[in-house]
């Protein structure tokens, strides 16, 4: 290794202590808990193949590494405090690291956390982060307050919507081409997810229940519904989706909102009656929501069209080792 291990972990993975009472280079990191608040705590790995293609760029895989599991802490409503990074790399490549750091401390930076801690070995590239945020005690978004008669909301971009990151993937998989400016916007949406931290925290209090979107709707929905005890209802069509997905034929439409994946917007629960909380909950975040079906009590996923019939329901949610 041209440059030893220590000598990598200070030039590009030690930051100054801001949340931390301890940061990197001890057996530990030390945290001050805040009185009243229980730690929310999250691990994403992200494995080469499995988690991105070969072909993302440093930064954009530091970005996207943090990205999921602040979006993990958004939902469940929980302020991000710091966060650990463990790190196999097959070689000490100071492009690629110097890349991998800005993506990291970038997204950091702009939700006030900072690494403290990790592990660095050589092996195949893999990265596994580690995020601790705090939410006020008992206050947490769940899976499991879903109520029959609740509304279940969406957020996405303000002028977009969900599924982008899977049509993305269909592009790199060669099933479909797409205009380069075009393909640009998926593929940001694919590498470049922007965790919905504010919006999440905004939800304490006025959201049933949460879940973050990575494993595609009908999927990560079907969690809320299992552990909530409830089915559901949603109307396929209102479900949002920017203007390159709208181009495509109805069934890749249909498959990337239904179960897309990699979206890493909130889907969650409110009552009826908060609907207008829950406007300006987004709005407080900068960050567009709409309501796509009802918690019923009869349980399991009914998606219908414009005219309330019933869709074939094969998307399942993505299991890592059902595929
Ligand atoms: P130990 O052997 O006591 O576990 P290490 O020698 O592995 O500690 O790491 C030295 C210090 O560098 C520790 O504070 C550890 O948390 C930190 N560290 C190691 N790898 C990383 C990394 N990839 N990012 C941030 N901090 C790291
Ligand atoms: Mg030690």
């Amino acid at each position: 290794m041209a440059l030893g291990e220590f000598d990598l972990i200070g030039r590009y993975f030690t930051r100054p202590a801001r949340n931390a009472v301890l940061g990197v280079g001890d057996d530990c990191a030390l945290l001050a808990p805040t009185p009243g608040c229980h730690w929310a705590v999250t691990s994403d790995m992200l494995v080469e193949g499995r988690h991105f293609l070969p072909t993302v760029s440093p930064r954009r895989l530091g970005h996207k590494a943090l990205a999921v599991n602040l979006s993990d802490l958004a939902a469940c409503g929980a302020r991000p405090v710091a966060y650990t990074l463990a790190l196999a790399l097959p070689r000490v490549d100071e492009v690629f690291l110097a890349g991998l750091a800005e993506g990291l401390h970038g997204l950091a930076d702009a939700h006030g956390i900072e690494l403290v801690g990790g592990d660095t070995t050589a092996g195949p590239l893999n990265l596994c982060i580690t995020a601790i945020g705090e939410v006020p005690a008992g206050c947490a978004l769940r899976r499991d307050g879903a109520r029959a008669g609740d509304v279940l909301w969406v957020s996405h971009p303000t002028s977009g919507g969900i599924g982008d990151a899977r049509l993305a993937l269909e592009v790199f998989r060669g099933r479909l081409a797409l205009p380069a400016e075009a393909f640009e916007s998926v593929r940001t949406a694919m590498e470049c997810p922007q965790p919905r931290v504010a919006l999440g925290r905004a939800l304490v209090g006025v959201a049933t229940s949460a879940i973050d979107l990575s494993d595609g709707l009908c999927g990560d929905l079907g969690h809320i519904l299992g552990r909530s005890g409830v089915g559901a209802r949603v109307q396929a069509d209102a479900v949002p989706r920017s203007p390159v997905l709208a181009a495509q034929p109805r069934d890749l439409q249909l498959e990337c909102l239904l179960a897309g994946g990699d979206d890493y917007e909130l889907l969650f629960t409110a009552p009826a009656s908060a609907e207008a909380r829950v406007r300006a909950a987004a709005q407080s975040a900068g960050v567009a929501v709409t309501p796509i079906g009802r918690i019923e009590s009869e349980p399991g996923l009914r998606v219908v069209d414009a005219r309330g019939q019933a869709l074939p329901l094969q998307w399942r949610g993505f299991d890592h080792f059902a595929s």
